[in-house]
């Protein structure tokens, strides 16, 4: 197991971020709930563009969430980790993640050759 470089202060801090975008995770999913039902269009009222609009905000409002949802599973998982006391090492090569690279995402769990691999696979 390799030294982590980040310190008891820095992990607290990180904790705190991931708590944070915990929550407002859990708001917008809530709030997008109603926007990803389904459309309900009055045939008469409404033309056909308003109703081509309306389809395609509410594939942009599943979209969102779904994203929301990935983000907010990563964002429970690296609280695990802080507890576990394993945070802030990639999954894939088990090598220490940047710590530049956990201020800027906190919910990373992987680093960026491995990130970089992944992304070069989808
Ligand atoms: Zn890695």
């Amino acid at each position: 197991m390799n030294v982590h470089q980040l310190s008891e202060h820095q992990i607290q801090g990180l904790q705190q971020e991931l708590l944070k975008s915990k929550d407002a995770l859990a708001d917008q999913i809530n709030l997008s709930a109603e926007a990803t039902g389904v459309v309900i269009l009055d045939q008469t009222a409404v033309g056909r563009v308003s109703r081509i609009d309306a389809m395609q905000q509410q594939s942009m409002a599943v979209s969102t969430k779904a994203k929301a949802v990935t983000k907010l599973k990563k964002v429970a998982e690296a609280l695990i980790a802080i507890k576990n006391g394993d945070y802030g090492y990639c999954r894939r090569c088990d090598e220490p993640i940047a710590s530049a690279r956990l201020a800027a995402q906190p919910e990373a769990n992987l680093c960026l050759l491995c990130q970089d691999k992944v992304d070069r696979q989808q």
